[in-house]
């Protein structure tokens, strides 16, 4: 946890929390909105199906039924487009000229075009920006001095010193400097027009593949995003620069200056053939109006609804199931579950004082947060008003976790919190309000993170975002209404009031903070070694956490996973990995980097008490 200063003493809400008389009625509500939104009817809410909107409806009628009145003249519906991931007709062609030689690119042998093109054709001149990276932390700039403005950019894949465990890339934490998504974005914003990526030395070691089609989504750009191979960027390099492009690598690694020149005299004329899917879809928003001195302020409540329907872009499911409904009970039957509740508990409270709540149900998640980028983008109430968003993705799968292998004390409700850096004295509220609820909380000070939150912390929104951990029926049509702890999501939606009674009435200044992070989850249960991304791992899902030296418990295993292979079981204590010793996650790892992928190793477990040796052969 990152050590802030705290700029502000903190009180706990002046409505602190205190049980419902009869929870029972609070059960029983969770159970039939659960039921019907994952239910058959609702067709696992995917942007193509119908039970999206049967879904949508249901949640209008119940923010009705609460008294919420509709945040639009038109109603209770926020309507917008998503759109879908791109199939690619033809042409789709590539042309690069110096002077009176062209050179014609062989799609598929040369170049590929990937489904974050634009339509249409373009001719521009031609800039290398190395990397493509603009990053203050690690004080590097490809772009710098550069001007791409209505140019095609040449971009390498991953970052400088990639393989370099101390390079800064690393050290900045935010590996998503390496992705595409980041990299486009980056080149939108300097003002390119298109993109040809190349895959950089250690990418493309052994051959130099090209991407597939798909290999990119949720990113849109206005021309050209093709993969083209080494060879014809090599060529570019020793023309321009008299250097091949494994050497500018070199030089970039050595001093960790950027090595960026524009193309004089090259053109780049491109055409691209696609079509995109254009689904309409809601919002559901809902207004819970309050009196008093702040009353023309807003605190945002939300989760998502949508799903994946029957296997949509984002699945997880194994082919033969993913035309089967992914009925999205945990994911996000849940949040939206626990949304419906709580605009039940507001919308009967009377001349309730403090700031209006917004209960909005975002649709568009799935595919890419766009129902909360489209809110922030036309928000019924202003966000220079908006003082606070707290967002609910996946809170019913509540699980009691130790604290301490072996030591004979009840397990604790696990509940991950993030964003509790994002405003001042938040992160001790978040401890202080858990007194009462005794969670075994998991915090994390980022604001930036796969759900729609995201979209509001980008705005510089403080936010709040409780999650109950990744399993493994996630984006799976396994992810089903049984499987609900009920009980849990109550228990999480009784804690997210205390946060929402706070903020639509604290007094203090709720002010932004820029915090770093919040795409790690926690509870993502697959650990790898210390290598890091890419090293060896087995597959198993660890069911302990925090300081232990009994061994790794084995809370699951990763279906088709080396463990699972292997005969490793749940319940499983992993003791020893190739004769190493293995006390707790910390050694578990260190054992895990010693190991080859592909090379059988020994591994000790208990179970039941008895000592058994698996082999098992570590994957990537
Ligand atoms: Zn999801």
């Amino acid at each position: 946890m990152r050590a802030w200063v705290l700029g502000l003493f903190v009180i706990l809400a002046s409505h602190p929390f205190a049980p419902a008389a009869n929870p029972e009625p609070s059960l029983e509500r969770i159970k039939k909105d659960i039921d019907f939104l994952a239910g058959e009817e609702c067709e696992g809410r995917g942007l193509k199906t119908q039970g999206i909107l049967k879904a949508g409806d249901y949640i209008a009628t119940a923010f009705q039924d609460s008294g919420l009145k509709p945040a639009f003249k038109e109603g209770y519906f926020q309507k917008f487009t998503v759109s879908g991931r791109g199939k690619l007709g033809t042409p789709n062609t590539l042309v690069l000229k110096t002077g009176d030689v062209e050179t014609e690119l062989k799609i598929k042998d040369e170049f590929t075009a990937t489904g974050a093109s634009g339509a249409g054709k373009k001719s521009t001149g031609l800039v290398f920006v190395g990397y493509g990276i603009t990053s203050a932390e690690a004080k590097y700039d490809d772009y710098a001095g550069m001007d791409v403005k209505g140019k095609t950019v040449v971009i390498l894949r991953r970052t400088p010193k990639a393989d370099d465990k101390k390079s800064p890339f690393e050290q900045t934490g935010d590996d998503s400097l390496a992705s595409l998504t980041s990299k486009i974005q980056n080149a939108i914003a300097h003002g390119a027009v298109g993109i040809l990526f190349v895959s950089d030395r250690g990418t493309a070691a052994k051959s130099d593949p090209l991407m597939e089609a798909d290999r990119t989504s949720g990113s849109f750009f206005d021309g050209p995003v093709f993969h083209v191979k080494r060879t014809v960027i090599d060529e570019l390099t020793k023309a321009k620069k008299d250097k091949t492009l494994a050497e500018i690598e070199e030089a970039i690694d050595i001093d960790l200056k950027p090595f960026s020149f524009a193309c004089q005299g090259v053109t780049a004329e491109t055409e691209v053939t696609i079509t995109r899917d254009m689904l309409p879809t809601r919002n559901v928003v809902g207004v819970c109006e309050g009196a008093g001195p702040f009353a023309d302020e807003t605190i945002v409540l939300g989760a998502h609804y949508d799903h994946l329907g029957r296997g949509e872009s984002g699945s997880l499911a194994t082919k033969d199931a993913k035309d089967k409904t992914h009925f999205g009970a945990d994911d996000n039957g849940s949040g939206t579950s626990g949304l419906l509740e709580l605009a039940r508990r507001y919308g009967k409270m009377k001349n309730r004082q403090g700031r209006r709540i917004v209960f909005v149900a975002f649709s568009g998640e799935e595919q890419g947060l766009f129902g909360s980028i489209h809110y922030c983008k036309e928000p019924p109430f202003p966000l220079e008003k908006t003082r606070f968003m707290i967002n609910m993705d996946m809170i019913g799968r509540m699980v009691g976790v130790e604290q301490k292998m072996g030591d004979g004390l009840p397990k604790k409700d696990r509940l991950v919190v993030y964003g509790t850096g994002t405003t001042a004295g938040l992160d001790k509220l978040v401890d202080d309000a858990n007194k009462s609820f005794d969670f075994k909380l998991f915090k994390i000070a980022g604001g930036t993170g796969p759900s729609d939150h995201s979209s509001f912390y980008a705005k510089k929104i403080p936010v709040l975002f409780f999650f109950t951990g990744t399993h493994k029926d996630y984006h799976k049509p396994t992810d089903t209404p049984d499987k609900i702890n009920i009980a849990g999501l109550k228990k999480v939606a009784d804690f997210v009031q205390v946060f929402a009674d706070y903020y639509t009435t604290t007094e203090e200044t709720v002010a932004y903070l820029k915090t770093k992070g919040g795409g790690e989850d926690p509870t993502d249960t697959t650990p790898r070694s210390s290598a890091g991304r890419g090293g060896p791992r087995i597959g198993i899902m660890p069911g302990n956490y925090g300081e232990i030296d009994g061994g790794v418990l084995v809370g699951g295993v990763t279906e088709g996973g080396a463990a699972e292979k292997a005969g490793i079981k749940e319940d499983d204590v992993i003791v020893s990995i190739g004769g190493l010793p293995v006390k707790n996650i910390e050694t578990y790892m260190a054992a895990m980097s010693g190991q080859k992928i592909g090379t059988e190793v020994d591994v000790i477990v208990l179970r039941k008490d008895k000592k058994v040796t698996v082999k098992v052969i570590p994957t990537k």
